[in-house]
């Protein structure tokens, strides 16, 4: 367990301001991962779990932006575990859920030490799914959203198809105590699990960065996100997935993706540029 564990929320005038040090409320596994473990032949995250400062400012009442952002590598929201949620991806633009080893929390620290999840996480308390009834909050993203579990109204269990780009939608919820019409965002057991993208905005965020405007995803919102990529995935005669999963969440790492698909980093960014026009 982690005695040391600090979570505080407190609302300071219009902003909610989330302060963390990043241990969760609950166990996690032994990092770094020891030699004698099973996990080891797998993954050898030699890091272990150090205390992070964490300070999330946002507003109490967000607003939906004019177009969604993308979301930056690293954290992008605070669970209520006072654990860091990071997007789906890891360092090397995979899958995270998928390629790195996690705890039976779904946990595990970066580089830095910091504990982060990838997904949904057992250990969140969640009271949805039973009598019919809406996930409870989970945490608060980065543009001031609400994070819920996995079951939306009537307790139904949600996928992807349910929810817009962002992982997220809009419907009656109780929210600063007031019962309103609301975005917010839902995990779910499938990639991108969290969020898609930021549907509010997310500047005064110190904390959270929108992903630099550049290279083919400049000024696109995620709906032409997917278009860029299945365009230039036709172009390149590879899947789209793949590409997605080679050429990494924004800025998008051309080089690696050219290793990984094996194809010429020129070809690569000539498909883009044909994509995006
Ligand atoms: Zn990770
Ligand atoms: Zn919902």
């Amino acid at each position: 367990m982690w005695p040391d564990h600090s979570l505080t929320i407190a609302v300071e005038g219009d902003r909610r301001v989330v302060k963390s040090n990043d241990l969760p409320d609950h166990a996690t596994g032994i990092f770094p991962i020891s030699s004698s473990d099973l996990a080891f032949a797998y993954d050898r995250n030699p890091n272990s779990i150090i205390a992070q400062k964490i300070v999330l400012s946002m507003p109490t009442n967000p607003k939906i932006a004019a177009e969604p952002s993308c979301l930056p590598m690293g954290l992008i929201s605070v669970a209520l575990t006072g654990v860091s949620i990071f997007n789906g991806l890891d360092a090397q633009g995979r899958d995270a859920a998928a390629h790195e080893v996690q705890d039976s929390c779904n946990g595990h620290p970066e580089r830095q030490g910091a504990y982060h999840y990838h997904n949904m996480s057992p250990c969140m308390k969640d009271g949805g799914g039973k009598q019919g009834k809406h996930s409870d909050l989970a945490g608060y993203a980065a543009d001031g959203f609400g994070i819920y579990g996995q079951f939306g109204e009537g307790g139904k269990s949600l996928s992807n198809k349910d929810l817009d780009a962002c992982h997220g939608h809009m419907h009656l919820l109780t929210w600063n105590g007031v019962p309103q019409e609301i975005y917010h965002y839902h995990l779910t057991k499938e990639y991108p699990y969290t969020l898609g993208c930021f549907r509010g905005e997310v500047s005064g965020n110190k904390s959270v960065l929108p992903a630099k405007k550049d290279g083919p995803w400049a000024g696109a919102g995620p709906e032409s996100h997917r278009l860029v990529l299945e365009k230039a995935a036709q172009e390149l005669g590879v899947d789209q997935d793949k590409l997605r999963r080679a050429i990494g969440a924004p800025p998008p790492n051309f080089a690696r993706a050219a290793q990984q698909l094996g194809i010429d980093e020129s070809k690569i960014r000539a498909a883009f540029d044909k994509a995006r026009r």
